[in-house]
């Protein structure tokens, strides 16, 4: 039986936190006369990342998406080569690699924090295997000591997609800077935004200086800009991933508000916790868990249910009761691009097919006041446990 929403207008899953001080940072951009791509607010905001995050050098991109393919860019890898990369996250993570002339090599994640399986990923490694791209989910760390342990045993590069990692932490280090390179992602619906935009991160100078060049479309202008070269000229092959001075200025506004953004989130994520708990001991989901050596940012708050129907039904059942909830990514694996195109109609990744089926996402965003969250949780009650 439908009932009548509490709340006149819908609870979306995720809201972007703006506040007054990105039209003033705005204004400041547009006063100097020279709003373009990678200037002064690019700069600044470059500096802050690396101060704020322990890293040595972060360039700014027009997305994360950009920042992956910049980081495939830097592998040099030749046809055939493999890079692993788990079958439960964005296209993005896959395209790159394909776009840097690799090929993807899907691997399966664990049950307790949804990223990359380390038996799995052990079992994938071929003499072809060049690098690999864990991804940390919900802002919940892959494990990376393992993983970095593993990838030096047998040569190969790490590329984190630290997009929904942005400031979460792995034993104390930030996510993105534990591999050779990470990306991050600014992209509207993550916790830090610029509308779109993102950053490659990297403690490696080497690395770092040929992906300004990359990211000047193979010209050395960086250089040119610096005072290092007299003229700037085509030296490399490239793309044009500068983020503007603008949304730089956009993105300075949230990092000044961060800790805000994330206790925020941090707020709905345990509220929701602790209503859900009575459900989760009875068997009827299970509710994610942060390890002890993850600090997370608490990007996404998830249930696990019992199965892909119920979950469509919780869905629907929600929507009812004006509550935007999703699931996440039909696994890669299964995409009619990689069955047609990467031959992986016959592999198989149980655990990651079980988690697509029973996940769902529910609405997380530092303005959701606490009595919605109640609701959420009132209403996933009577969903999940009708009156006898
Ligand atoms: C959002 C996301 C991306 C892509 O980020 P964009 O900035 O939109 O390009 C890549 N990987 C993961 C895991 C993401 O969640």
């Amino acid at each position: 039986m439908a009932t009548t929403p509490k709340y006149p207008n819908p609870i979306p899953l995720n809201k972007p936190s703006l506040n007054g001080s990105v039209l003033e940072r705005l204004r400041q951009v547009i006063e100097t006369g020279n709003p373009g791509g990678d200037g002064g607010e690019c700069k600044a905001v470059e500096q802050k990342l690396c101060d704020l995050f322990s890293v040595r050098h972060a360039l700014l991109t027009t997305s994360c998406t950009h920042a992956l393919e910049m980081a495939m860019m830097l592998l040099d890898l030749h046809p055939g080569d493999e890079v692993i990369l788990p079958s439960f996250t964005f296209v993005s993570t896959a395209n790159a690699i394909l776009r840097g002339g690799g090929r993807p090599v899907f691997c399966e994640i664990n049950d307790r924090t949804l990223t990359l399986d380390l038996e799995d990923f052990q079992r994938r490694i071929t003499k072809r295997t060049r690098a690999v791209v864990p991804v940390h989910y919900a802002g919940i760390s892959a494990e990376m000591d393992e993983i970095m342990g593993i990838a030096r045993d047998r040569g190969l590069a790490v590329v984190e997609d630290a997009a929904q990692g942005v400031n979460a932490k792995y034993r104390g280090r930030y996510l993105g800077t534990i591999g050779d390179s990470g990306a991050y992602s600014f992209h509207v619906t993550k916790n830090y935004i610029s509308g779109e935009g993102g950053a490659l991160v990297t403690n490696k100078e080497a690395l770092a200086r040929r992906a300004e060049i990359i990211r000047e479309k193979g010209t050395n202008r960086s250089n040119f800009l610096r005072g290092e070269v007299d003229k700037y000229t085509w030296v490399d092959e490239g793309s044009s991933y500068v983020l503007s001075d603008l949304l730089a200025a956009v993105l300075r506004s949230q990092l000044e508000d961060r800790e805000l953004i994330q206790s925020g989130r941090k707020r709905v994520h345990e509220r929701y916790m602790s209503g859900l708990r009575d459900l989760e001991q009875r068997g009827k989901l299970r509710l994610p868990n942060v390890p002890a050596y993850c600090t997370s940012n608490y990007h996404i708050f998830y249930i696990l249910l019992n199965s892909e129907s119920e979950r469509t039904m919780v869905m629907h059942r929600l929507k009812e009761s004006g509550i935007s909830s999703a699931f996440h990514y039909v696994p890669l694996h299964s995409s009619p691009y990689a069955r047609a195109r990467l031959g992986t109609e016959s592999l198989q990744l149980p655990v990651t097919d079980r988690i697509y089926g029973g996940l769902l996402r529910l609405p997380i965003y530092p303005q959701l006041k606490d009595a919605e969250v109640d609701y959420v949780v009132e209403r996933l009650g009577s969903i999940l446990r009708p009156p006898a």
